[in-house]
């Protein structure tokens, strides 16, 4: 018999399931699991897997590390790096990461293949149960109702049909959003998307203290001259003899959804000095690409025992494509609201442990994100950019300003002039 503060009614298989096992899944499992509550992580691939990423982690991912318990010393086998180079307008400008209350003052590099991998073996170690090779292809929902009550999937290399049960879902699932999709959660066409692009090569730039970042990309490989390319590149030395080189690309920019993103990245590093390795004879896997959904441009994050979560939920930061950090931070938010609803009875009492989750997540990031979809407009006018660019870059003061603004690292409460023109500024950006 199930009491009203029960956590699952006889026939659920788990106290929540949690769907993907990136940063977010990993992140939010851990969490629940370290919390009494029995949580299953379904992923579709196996560990270790690739994902396309920058595998760049500014100060809030590695805040995020820390906060979880890992061990984030370079004594562990993290690269640390101590800021960011820009280059750009005829200018290369080293910006360290600003020193603050709230973020360490060095972030990391490294490759998904072995940090998504390093996420789920410490959500396993928590005790959630990770099923692997089991790809969700809907949210199970009783008619009477509305509610999700689990979800239905394809296991194992026979994709044979499964469903699992419980009282709340998490949709950690990335930009694919299958299961928000699956109750009808669409993203929001008027919020910023992006594209990116990524390869690894050997090169001798791999050992670099700064991530490096290209605010114009030049084809110097053109005869009839150079050419400005769209879209923003970086340059993630990977400290193992190899390097993260991609490019990204906003929906805001006339050349979204118009190009040939692959070629667009050999047209750029065809044209970056030969001695930096970036040639075909030193890739050393292809091309990988994906989208990066920006700005919550997928609402609302929580519906009738739905929470999403990271990428699913829209989470990547406009200003600089960041996702891994939000992903995290989501998580942890969804999490605690996930085990106070929990440890309620059932009905509207629990019902408004899960609604505080969208308010948590809007109070952390939403006033950031709506100025971020007004920055990512601005820029994707060549004009601004280029104004920007010239008079904006060679101004240190103004640069450091700019780095906090668009790493989002600042102290949210107290800190200096600049954090505090920050703070007010996301408080007072109106709803887009
Ligand atoms: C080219 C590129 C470069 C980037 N560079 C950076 C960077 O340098 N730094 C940074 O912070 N961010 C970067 N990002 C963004 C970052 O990769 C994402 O924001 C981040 O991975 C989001 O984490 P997540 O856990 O929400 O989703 P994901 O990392 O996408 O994880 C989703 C998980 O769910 C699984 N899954 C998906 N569908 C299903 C299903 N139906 N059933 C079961 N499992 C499923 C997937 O296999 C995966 O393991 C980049 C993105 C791209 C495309």
């Amino acid at each position: 018999m199930t009491s009203a503060t029960s956590r699952r009614r006889p026939d659920d298989d788990a106290d929540v399931i949690v769907v993907g096992a990136g940063p977010a899944g990993s992140t939010a499992a851990t969490y629940l699991a370290r919390a009494g509550l029995d949580v299953l992580l379904l992923e579709k691939s196996t560990f270790p897997r690739e994902k396309v990423c920058g595998d760049g982690i500014t100060p809030r991912g590695v805040k995020q590390l820390i906060d979880l318990g890992i061990d984030t010393r370079e004594e562990a086998g993290w690269l640390h790096n101590r800021g960011l180079r820009v280059v750009g307008g005829g200018v290369r400008i080293e910006l360290d990461w600003p020193s603050l209350a709230d973020f360490p003052p060095y972030g990391v590099v490294r490759p998904r293949n072995d940090f998504d991998d390093l996420l789920a073996r410490t959500a396993e170690r928590a005790g959630a149960r990770l099923v692997e090779r089991t790809t969700v292809t809907s949210a199970l929902v009783d008619d009477r109702t509305g509610r999700i009550t689990g979800v239905q999937a394809k296991a194992g290399p026979e994709r044979t049909p499964v469903t699992y049960r419980a009282p709340l879902v998490l949709a950690c699932d990335g930009v694919s959003a299958r299961l928000a999709l699956s109750v009808g959660i669409e993203k929001r066409d008027d919020r910023p998307m992006g594209v990116a692009v990524r390869r690894y090569y050997t090169s001798p730039r791999t050992k670099d203290e700064y991530l490096e970042s290209h605010l114009e990309l030049w084809d110097r490989s053109d005869p009839a001259g150079p050419r400005l390319l769209p879209g923003y590149g970086w340059i993630f030395g990977m400290g193992d003899g190899t390097v993260n080189v991609g490019l990204g690309i906003l929906s805001t920019s006339r050349a979204y959804g118009r190009t040939d993103y692959r070629q667009l990245l050999r047209s750029w590093l065809d044209g970056t000095p030969e001695e930096w390795g970036f040639r075909e004879d030193n890739a050393t896997g292809r091309i990988g690409g994906a989208a990066l959904p920006m700005g919550f441009n997928r609402v609302p994050h929580y519906r009738n025992g739905l929470l999403l979560v990271g990428d699913a939920g829209g989470m990547v930061n406009p200003f600089n494509g960041e996702g891994i950090a939000y992903a995290m931070e989501s998580a942890k938010l969804a999490a605690d609201c996930v085990v106070h609803a929990l440890a309620r009875p059932t009905g509207l009492s629990r019902e408004q442990a899960l609604r505080r989750y969208p308010t948590a997540v809007q109070q952390a990031l939403g006033g950031y994100f709506r100025l971020g979809n007004i920055f990512s407009k601005l820029i994707g006018n060549p004009t601004v950019m280029r104004v920007a660019t010239r008079h904006g870059l060679p101004r240190t003061t103004l640069m450091r300003f700019v780095l906090k603004l668009l790493a989002n690292l600042y102290d949210a409460k107290g800190g200096d002039a600049m954090d505090r023109v920050i703070s007010a500024t996301t408080r007072l950006t109106p709803s887009a």
